[in-house]
């Protein structure tokens, strides 16, 4: 009765180990729903990786809030990317000392010192991406707020590169002149992005440095073969041309079946792109050829004999309608289905591991 996701257990932690293994001083990212595994399962897997004595003494999360979810697996390091702000509440003080804040402002560098005089920082340098981050300038004068705070533990600099591959070495230079020339005593870089061959690149040319790769999608969903998607079907009508059905009393455009399906709106599940492309000439050729994205239908993630179907209407909260044209293979009642989601963006009924 749900949408499942079915990890491949052996399988999966292979890949685990082996992204670890290729990625020393590696720091697994589990923030938001933990790339679709749930972030306390992300946490345990991180633990189960440190246990089997991988490189991995650090785990990254999102924001603050997410602290707790992972704290009571995880017994390592954790590190907050989105950077601190004042508004931020003041940490537990039994976690104090193994959280490390990200700090992007030097307002904010002063003011987390402040407050908290011992914390752990990173110094977050903007990359590209103009996400969070200070300029080459601000981090120098960063390690003249360090010097008044003789508490403050400095943990690196932070560089949060774009998604593009195999091109990030230039810019990562330059990002690194400037932490030298901060001299504040960096001596690690923390790193998302970068391809095996920049890291090793990397590791050499800046030996003097400790590298550590923030890895997330990579590690988790990197085995794509590792995962599979499953509905399960909750109901199927036969309908004729004309029937009415769902919440819109759409009619149907010709004899089928309806499915209900499990997966809905609540699990992410939404409307794809229409199957016919947009132009008013292919819509027409869509139509000569009868094709059901004619009469409105929108194509579904669900596929049935490897076959992606149409929903009959948009998805419901917990449970979607697909349309079945007469003729084709007809799943049971309890039967499952495949379905292709973005697992950044659902959220699965249950996570199996065999
Ligand atoms: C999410 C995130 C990562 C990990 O990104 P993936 O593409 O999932 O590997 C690394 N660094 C920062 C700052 C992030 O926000």
């Amino acid at each position: 009765m749900s949408l499942t996701l079915t990890v491949d257990g052996p399988r999966w932690r292979a890949h685990l180990e082996s992204v670890a293994d290729a990625n020393p001083g590696i720091v697994p990212v589990a923030k938001g729903n933990g790339y679709g595994f749930t972030l306390g399962r992300l946490a345990r897997k991180a633990q189960w990786l440190k246990d089997r004595h991988h490189d991995v003494t650090a785990l990254a999360v999102g924001t603050y809030l997410e602290i707790p979810e992972v704290a009571t697996r995880w017994d390592g390091d954790i590190v907050v990317l989105t950077p601190w702000r004042p508004f931020v509440e003041p940490l537990d003080a039994a976690l104090a000392g193994r959280v490390i804040h990200t700090v992007s402002r030097l307002a904010d560098l002063d003011q987390l010192l402040t407050r908290a005089p011992g914390s752990r920082v990173v110094l977050e340098r903007t990359t590209s991406m103009r996400r969070h981050g200070m300029t080459g300038r601000e981090l120098w004068e960063a390690g003249e707020v360090l010097r008044r705070h003789s508490g403050a533990r400095l943990e690196g600099v932070a560089l949060h590169l774009p998604l593009q591959q195999g091109n990030h070495l230039g810019e990562v230079g330059r990002l690194l002149t400037d932490a030298v020339a901060a001299d504040a005593g960096i001596t690690t870089v923390w790193v998302s992005h970068l391809t095996a061959g920049e890291l090793a690149t990397l590791r050499e040319q800046y030996a003097d440095f400790t590298i550590r790769p923030r890895i997330g999608t990579q590690l988790w969903l990197g085995d794509r073969g590792a995962l599979t998607v499953t509905a399960t079907v909750l109901d199927v009508h036969d309908v004729e041309k004309g029937d009415s059905f769902g919440y819109r009393a759409r009619t149907a455009p010709k004899s089928g079946h309806l499915l209900v399906v499990s997966g809905g709106t609540a699990h992410g599940i939404g409307l794809e792109a229409p199957t016919g492309e947009s132009s008013i000439k292919a819509r027409a050729a869509t139509i000569a050829r009868g094709g059901m994205d004619a009469v409105g239908f929108v194509r579904s993630p669900y596929s049935i004999d490897g076959k992606q179907r149409l929903f009959a209407e948009p998805p419901h909260m917990q449970a979607s309608m697909l349309f079945l044209p007469h003729g084709a293979h007809v799943p049971a009642v309890g039967d499952t289905v495949d379905v292709r989601v973005r697992y950044t963006a659902t959220t699965f009924d249950r996570v199996v591991v065999t």
